[in-house]
């Protein structure tokens, strides 16, 4: 923190607010402790220690701002981001943490409690916002963050890994879908809460970090987008190994041979048949061997901190779950090195996972298949497919097989890796192709680089058939879905995300 600051009241009302935070605090008290556990170093320690500092320092000159305004709308929002210089969507990023934690409450003037209209469950227009700031005492206020045990317990973990990928004690264990904690280990900082997809994702803060051109379509079934196409690879070892179009593997292609990535995460088939496990993908032969849809649940982010990932450039293809928790960690951003090198999100459709023993083996014994004689399995037209070494086709109805699913992804509203870079599937394309999405400008550059290095060939959504209509149709299922369950669980007083 060797910058300039004028030192004001205010400015130390705020820092020690800050300093004052449970995060901050238990993460000083336990400092030797995390150096030894050797996750991070000293250095390491202080990048994440001055700019967790540096967010809610900043967090609380926002609340102290509100608190002593008379204003209460969205101009307040406005003013406060000009007379800071910072952007706006950074400013609404800060509300929502504050109305998160408890220290005030937003009120929408123009939602209808009896809106019918899906998408608007899961979005909140800030331009109609009345801010209504909770002024007793902040000591009582302040909120705890806990660890994720209570996100494991309440069944609503989507296994994405990343807080056991960002743990400074490297104490939690994220195994086939479920996880748990070293309570000997963990010092209670409250980090893995703070990063966890399931714990808090304010999805409208998300759209708005996604949506950084005016060519961007806003379709909320799809979550914010570019431009929509379907395609398949050419590269003929891919297209041998892949399960649809290949789309996603030649990505992880093009970037490791023009050296735009050093490394990637994703999953690949691990000892037992058919079970992924995290991978880092390196070369050719690794994405050869990680190619292939995976029904069962595979925490990849949690490699995060297990490799020297520091100064590496890296890219994740992972599920909806994982781009969420990317993204999140990105805006919410506290300097966790291996976070800061995730260079690309590559987001894949999902409607739902398995564990393994509860799932999919159990899928696998309705059919009467050997695990030995499976070549590949998919999803289409509403049925779960195994495609057998003999060229048999066995196929078992998706609602047959609904409650095999993992109770944990009832509640998970994205079909579509609504906030990768790109985001590709098989729901929408035809046979052997993929439906991409492409999302960010640095989507469309990869996307583009594919075309004129002729590794893919593609053509608009529009010109296919099911095409955009089928993966709309199902992208809204899969939102009114979640907000059942999402309601069911409020009625049964059980935990359930902030979204
Ligand atoms: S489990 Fe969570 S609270 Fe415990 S040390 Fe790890 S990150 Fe911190
Ligand atoms: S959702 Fe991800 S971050 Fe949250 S508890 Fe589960 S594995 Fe950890
Ligand atoms: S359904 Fe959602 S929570 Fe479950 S694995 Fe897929 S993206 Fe993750």
């Amino acid at each position: 923190m060797n910058k300039k600051v004028d030192i004001s009241w205010n400015y130390l009302e705020n820092v020690t607010e800050a300093l004052d935070s449970y995060k901050i605090r238990a993460f000083i008290d336990a400092k030797d402790e995390i150096i030894d556990c050797g996750v991070y170093n000293e250095y390491q320690f202080f990048e994440i220690l001055f700019k967790m500092i540096d967010e809610e320092k900043l967090k609380f000159e926002l609340y102290n701002y509100l608190k002593n305004n008379q204003d209460n709308g969205f101009s307040i929002i406005k003013q406060f981001s000009e007379e800071k210089k910072i952007k706006i969507k950074k400013v609404l990023s800060l509300l929502e943490l504050l109305e998160i934690e408890g220290l005030i409450f937003l009120e929408d003037i123009n939602k209808s409690n009896q809106n019918e209209d899906i998408n608007e469950i899961f979005t909140k227009n800030f331009e109609d916002i009345l801010i209504k700031v909770k002024k007793s005492s902040l000591k009582e206020l302040k909120t705890i963050y806990e660890p994720v045990k209570v996100i494991f317990n309440s069944n609503i973990c989507a296994g994405c890994g990343i807080c056991a990928g960002i743990c400074p004690m490297d104490c939690i264990n994220i195994q086939n879908g479920y996880g748990e904690i070293d309570e000997n280990k963990c010092i209670r900082c409250g980090l893995c809460y703070f990063v966890c997809p399931r714990s808090f994702l304010p999805a409208e803060i998300l759209n708005i970090y996604q949506n950084k051109t005016s060519n961007i379509k806003n379709n909320k079934n799809l979550g914010p987008y570019l431009e929509a196409y379907v395609a398949r690879t050419k590269v003929k070892e891919i297209k041998a190994a892949c399960q649809d179009g290949g789309v996603s593997s030649t990505c992880i292609l093009y970037l490791l041979n023009t050296n735009e990535i050093d490394a990637a995460l994703g999953a690949k088939i691990g000892q037992n048949p058919w079970c992924p496990e995290p991978t880092i993908i390196k070369n050719k032969d690794d994405i050869i061997n990680s190619a292939g849809t995976k029904y069962v649940n595979n925490p990849n982010l949690k490699l995060l901190n297990k490799f020297n990932l520091e100064d590496k450039k890296i890219a994740v293809i992972g599920v909806p779950c994982m781009m969420q928790a990317l993204l999140k960690s990105k805006i919410y951003n506290i300097n966790i090195p291996s976070i800061n090198s995730v260079k690309y999100r590559i987001g894949i459709f999902c409607m739902e996972s398995f564990s393994y023993e509860q799932g999919f083996l159990k899928i696998c014994e309705k059919l009467n298949v050997d695990l030995r004689d499976i070549k590949k399995t998919n999803i289409d037209k509403g049925k779960f497919l195994i495609h057998t070494n003999n060229d048999d086709i066995l196929s078992i109805p998706i609602k047959e097989i609904n409650h095999l699913a993992r109770e944990d992804c009832e509640v998970c509203f994205d079909l579509t890796s609504e906030s990768a870079d790109i985001s590709i599937g098989s729901i929408g394309a035809p046979l052997g192709w993929n439906s991409v999405l492409i999302r960010t400008q640095k989507g469309k550059e990869l996307f583009e680089a594919l075309i004129n290095n002729d590794l893919i060939e593609s053509k608009p959504i529009e010109e296919v058939k099911p095409g955009l209509e089928l993966l709309k149709k199902t992208a809204i299922g899969k939102k009114k879905n979640s907000y059942k369950h999402i309601i069911k669980k409020l009625e049964q007083n059980k935990k359930v995300p902030i979204y």
